[in-house]
């Protein structure tokens, strides 16, 4: 978190209704569209983490028996094959293994095996995997058959673009502690023109009395109607985390995000390790290394984390004990943390059976370093 956030959060509080939270309610909105890069109106923060969006999305545009064609690759494209099916959706899944993005031919034939699909979901930054899925073709096949197109942005959002109006994403979710750096706590959420008239013409009530949209959007547009306390700190919170992406610039975040990506990845395979993606599919913001042969995935990590205060992440699901999925978000993506982390592999990694260069990890990641400062 960067210090403004977490002063922000620490700021006395007012009502639900107060009209200085009414203003900072308003900016917010505006803040969120630009960082979504769109102009839907419907765009806000929804209380409870990127969980709640995902699940706020789905429960909003999906009646019983509506057919809706996921992505799967991982373990968001899973949850959401739960909570679609819990909703009384029709799943048709678009399977492709971990690690790997599921390619538009074998969504193409998922579109096809369904009779009329009302919805299209992928992740766009599957954080589990590591794998940054291309939208341009999907978001066609999605709309050549009819269906809305959804996209899962919680650790997209602020590290890369997501372009919701390009794109024509018709609605997205995200969430606070990926990307934008603030604690968990909220779902920043966009709907556009075609998910609005699919919310106003559904003839079952939404099955969430808490998630229904209908009824958020109320409190959240000039009616000013009670639904639920809104989360004061945490709007604070997101208010000023916005701010700093914003101050930032888009395009320079991105940069970023991108570069420091760019120098971990020189630095690991200087090491002798190797990225557990394809080099055009890894994500900036979540980087998966494979894990070598002999080498005890749980006492590395444990090291990392008490003998250089370095969190790393284990592999989910079918890659659990065969990657390390290294975070570099918003805050977290720096220089000095890309540095730190390599000098703290070439100590760990000798201890643990592997052998690597001492040095070399450093140097790498300091060449590109260099080159992009123009030294
Ligand atoms: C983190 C994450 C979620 C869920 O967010 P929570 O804040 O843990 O509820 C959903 N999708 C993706 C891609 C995520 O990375």
């Amino acid at each position: 978190m960067h210090p403004r956030v977490l002063a922000a959060m620490a700021q006395p509080l007012v009502g639900h209704l107060d009209p200085a939270f009414i203003a900072l309610m308003e900016e917010t909105k505006g803040l969120l569209r630009r960082v979504f890069q769109t102009e839907n109106t419907l765009t806000l923060p929804i209380s409870g983490t990127g969980s709640a969006g995902l699940e706020a999305c789905v429960v909003n545009l999906v009646e019983p028996g509506d057919e809706v064609v996921i992505g799967v690759n991982g373990v968001f494209g899973t949850r959401l094959v739960d909570v679609a099916t819990r909703a009384g959706a029709t799943v048709v899944k678009a399977d492709a293994p971990w690690g790997e993005i599921v390619p538009d031919d074998v969504l193409a034939a998922a579109i096809a095996r369904a009779r009329r699909p009302k919805v299209v979901v992928l992740v766009h930054a599957e954080t589990s995997t590591g794998v940054w899925q291309p939208l341009d073709e999907a978001s066609r096949l999605a709309h050549a058959a009819g269906a809305l197109f959804v996209v899962d942005c919680v650790t997209s959002l602020g590290g890369c673009p997501v372009g919701i109006d390009r794109l024509q994403i018709d609605a997205a979710y995200s969430g606070t502690q990926k990307c934008l750096s603030c604690p968990p706590g909220l779902s920043p959420i966009t709907f556009g023109a075609g998910a609005i008239a699919a919310l106003r013409a559904r003839t079952h009530p939404v099955q969430s009395w808490y998630l229904d949209l209908g009824m958020i959007e109320r409190y959240w547009s000039e009616e000013r109607v009670y639904h639920h306390t809104a989360p004061i700190s945490m709007n604070y919170a997101l208010y000023e985390a916005l701010r700093l992406v914003l101050e930032e610039g888009l395009e320079a975040r991105f940069g970023r995000h991108r570069l420091n990506h760019e120098a971990l990845v020189a630095g690991l395979e200087a090491l002798g390790l190797e990225m557990a993606v394809a080099a055009p599919h890894r994500l900036w913001m979540l980087n998966s290394v494979r894990i070598p042969e002999d080498v005890d995935d749980a006492a590395v990590r444990r090291t990392l984390l008490e003998t250089e205060g370095i969190e790393i992440g284990g592999g989910l699901g079918p890659l659990k004990g065969r990657t390390w999925r290294i975070g570099l978000m918003g805050e977290s993506s720096t220089r000095v943390k890309v540095l730190r982390l390599l000098a703290a592999l070439e100590r760990t990694l000798p201890k643990h059976g592997m052998a690597v260069a001492e040095g070399a990890g450093v140097a790498a990641g300091e060449r590109v370093y260099a080159q992009a400062d123009g030294r």
